[in-house]
């Protein structure tokens, strides 16, 4: 990565203000029920504590609060957490900006300060600089190391870059490097597989790895569009009728690049989602069935094409894998995966990102990324604001 980290810049004595992804999911009670993200920012944290700063200040969004106090949407249960995690006090705070926290902050007897949810103020997602200016006057240092929103320009991403020295923490660098190699110093074959809902959401991420990948395995709901764009029969299964020959152009291009595509050529089929027992498995799908998941041979032949791989990129599951009748097909090709020696398994963040979690092969895995956002756009091939806004090298 060619931008500075927080090993690049001197921390000792300073105020640092960092911005983290906590954005953690919580349950009716107000528990964490996913710590992952609060966990993998801990080297960075753990990091710029050893260093001696005088002050961290940790801020984050949790939810979409639209810019009010939602008291379900407040970060207590995250300084709760940190504090376990840490083995010592933090100081949370109920605002964010402002006299009044600048007064805790320094009054203040512990190491490290958690500000309330950025996401109470509309300033935040409108990177309005006055607000950004504000966070800013809290610290001498500003370190992102909040991956997962590092594609959105926000006062706590990208504008208060403009007012402190800015630099990375060491899980935005994990990321862009492990996504960044992928992409352009690929060990090769290098394979992406792609699955998930809707093949609009991907148009950007298909036109770019067609540039940059040996094969492309499509499954789950978008591969529907690409058969019909063959012209096969798809049943009532997930359908973009307007981007039919959008999928016929991208497998074209793909052709035309020498790209080898793989589409799911066995499907299991239902005809009432709710009735998963009445499940079959094809190859033609009939008038009033619908493709839930991929079938054995498709298996198989994502499989095979994976065997050789050195890089594996994996965007989208192939399956509703959330529901056990239709995992297989995810639960397998996560499974294959794991096995995989001498390959580079990246796991796009969001639902791939929780597929390899149920499937219990999170640790097996190169890379899973924290932002599912953030990773398409960048896999995309677009400039993340939060990352450019930081001090080049
Ligand atoms: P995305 O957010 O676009 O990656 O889509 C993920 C969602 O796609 C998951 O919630 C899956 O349940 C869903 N999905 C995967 N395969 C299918 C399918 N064949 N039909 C409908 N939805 C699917």
């Amino acid at each position: 990565m060619n931008k500075m980290t927080v090993k690049d810049i001197a921390l000792k004595g300073k105020k640092v203000i960092m911005r983290c992804d906590f954005n953690v999911p919580l349950d009716e009670s107000l528990n964490i029920t996913d710590d992952m993200r609060i966990v993998a920012s801990l080297p960075t944290i753990k990091y710029i504590l050893g260093q001696g700063c005088a002050k961290l200040i940790l801020m984050s969004h949790l939810g979409r609060p639209k810019g009010q106090v939602v008291e379900a949407e407040r970060l207590t249960p995250v300084a709760k957490k940190l504090e376990q995690l840490l083995g010592e006090k933090v100081l949370m705070l109920d605002d964010c900006i402002g006299d009044k926290v600048k007064e805790s902050i320094a009054k203040s007897s512990e190491r490290v300060v958690l500000l309330e949810n950025l996401r109470f103020y509309k300033q935040e997602e409108k990177n309005d600089p006055e607000f950004s200016k504000k966070l800013a006057d809290l610290a001498e240092i500003y370190v992102n190391d909040a991956f997962g929103t590092a594609h959105r320009a926000h006062a706590s991403t990208e504008g208060i870059a403009k007012f402190l020295p800015a630099v990375a923490g060491f899980l935005l660098e994990k990321e862009i490097n492990y996504l960044g190699k992928a992409v352009d110093n690929p060990a090769r074959p290098f394979v992406v597989i792609l699955g998930g809902k809707k093949v609009s959401d991907k148009i950007l991420l298909i036109e770019n790895l067609i540039n940059k990948a040996d094969a492309l395995l499509i499954g789950g709901g978008m591969a529907y569009t690409f058969l019909k764009a063959m012209g096969k029969n798809i049943g009532k299964s997930i359908l973009e009728a307007d981007k039919v020959d959008l999928a016929k152009g991208l497998l074209e291009k793909a052709k035309a690049k020498g790209v080898k595509i793989v589409l799911s050529e066995d499907f299991v089929v239902v005809k009432d989602f709710e009735k998963p027992e009445e499940k079959k498995i094809v190859t033609d799908i009939e008038d009033g069935w619908e493709g839930l998941d991929v079938g054995p041979k498709t298996i198989a032949k994502f499989k095979e094409v994976l065997s050789t791989a050195k890089t594996v990129v994996w965007n989208g599951p192939v399956g509703v894998f959330e529901k056990d009748a239709y995992a297989e097909g995810t639960k397998e090709i996560a499974e294959y995966l794991a096995t995989l020696k001498n390959c580079v398994t990246i796991v796009g963040g969001g639902d791939s990102a929780s597929a390899a979690k149920k499937f219990n092969v999170e640790d097996k895995m190169t890379h899973i990324s924290t932002g599912g956002g953030a990773s398409l756009e960048f896999l995309e091939g677009q400039v993340l604001p939060g990352v450019a806004a930081l001090k080049d090298k």
